[in-house]
């Protein structure tokens, strides 16, 4: 059986329906359907000390803590408070972080520059990698990553959708490549090509469940359960044995996030 890594989750968002609401259940199904390790991922400072709980008794979860750019109103983040419970061992990351003028509308970029900036210097104090969300904002993504120094302490472009353009710039930053289930999309077709050109040894996959479910679950409520779909329409494309993939993606997660 293949053992995949799904890089990027929200474990304490994924619908229990199918399980009675027992996460213990969800947890044991991607167990015995080959997922080998989990990254849950924090969007809110808020939402964070009940997701960690809810995940302290597996250890075969890690965590990232972090404040997504389009949230809002809840607490702001400090540099102080986010070294704090990156002191954790269990965090193996700062995110999800970054930028999204996607859904910022009238809002204030600055604001999102701000914070994203917080989280850098939060990363490179504490020593560990980045979890960068990018979107309708690649060249300030870029920009703040080099202006911070980004690069002493790498990271990840998770659920990748840019351009070969943006993928080099990231690549020459020291980053990771995540591909997430959009990879399977119909229309993916110049992704697809991106994921092609990608070195090997900088490939992760993940499911951002429960958003983004893969074809053929495509608009509903996705789970880690569903990342064979991925590392399936990535093994295709590099050419590669599913086998294969799943070492090599696992072997790329550890070691950016030294598990
Ligand atoms: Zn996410």
């Amino acid at each position: 059986m293949n053992r995949l890594i799904d890089s990027h989750c929200h474990l304490d968002r994924v619908d229990l329906g199918p399980y009675d609401q027992d996460f213990a259940a969800l947890i044991r199904a991607c167990s015995e359907s080959g997922i080998a390790r989990m990254l849950c991922v924090g969007i809110d400072l808020d939402s964070y000390p009940a997701m960690r709980d809810l995940v302290d008794p597996y250890p075969e979860i890690d965590v990232a803590v972090g404040v997504h750019p389009n949230e809002s109103g809840g607490e702001e983040p400090s540099l102080e408070r986010l070294l704090a419970l990156a002191a954790d061992p269990r965090v193996v990351a700062i995110g999800e972080t970054g930028l999204d003028y996607y859904r910022l509308g009238d809002g204030d970029a600055s604001v999102q520059q701000r914070r994203f900036r917080i989280q850098i210097a939060a990363a490179r104090a504490c020593g560990k990698p980045l979890i960068i969300h990018t979107r309708a904002a690649r060249a300030d993504t870029l920009r703040l990553l080099r202006e911070e120094g980004a690069a002493a302490v790498g990271g990840v472009l998770h659920c990748f959708t840019e351009d070969w353009e943006t993928a080099r710039a990231g690549l020459d930053l020291g980053l990771y490549l995540s591909f997430s289930g959009i990879l399977t999309f119909k229309k993916a077709e110049p992704l697809r090509e991106v994921a092609r050109r990608v070195p090997l040894d900088r490939l992760l996959i993940e499911t951002d469940a429960p958003y983004l479910a893969p074809v053929p679950h495509r608009g509903r409520s996705n789970t880690p359960l569903y990342l064979g779909y991925v590392a399936g329409c990535l093994a295709e494309l590099r050419g590669l044995e599913v086998e294969r993939l799943a070492e090599v993606t696992a072997d790329n997660y550890r070691c950016l996030f030294r598990r």
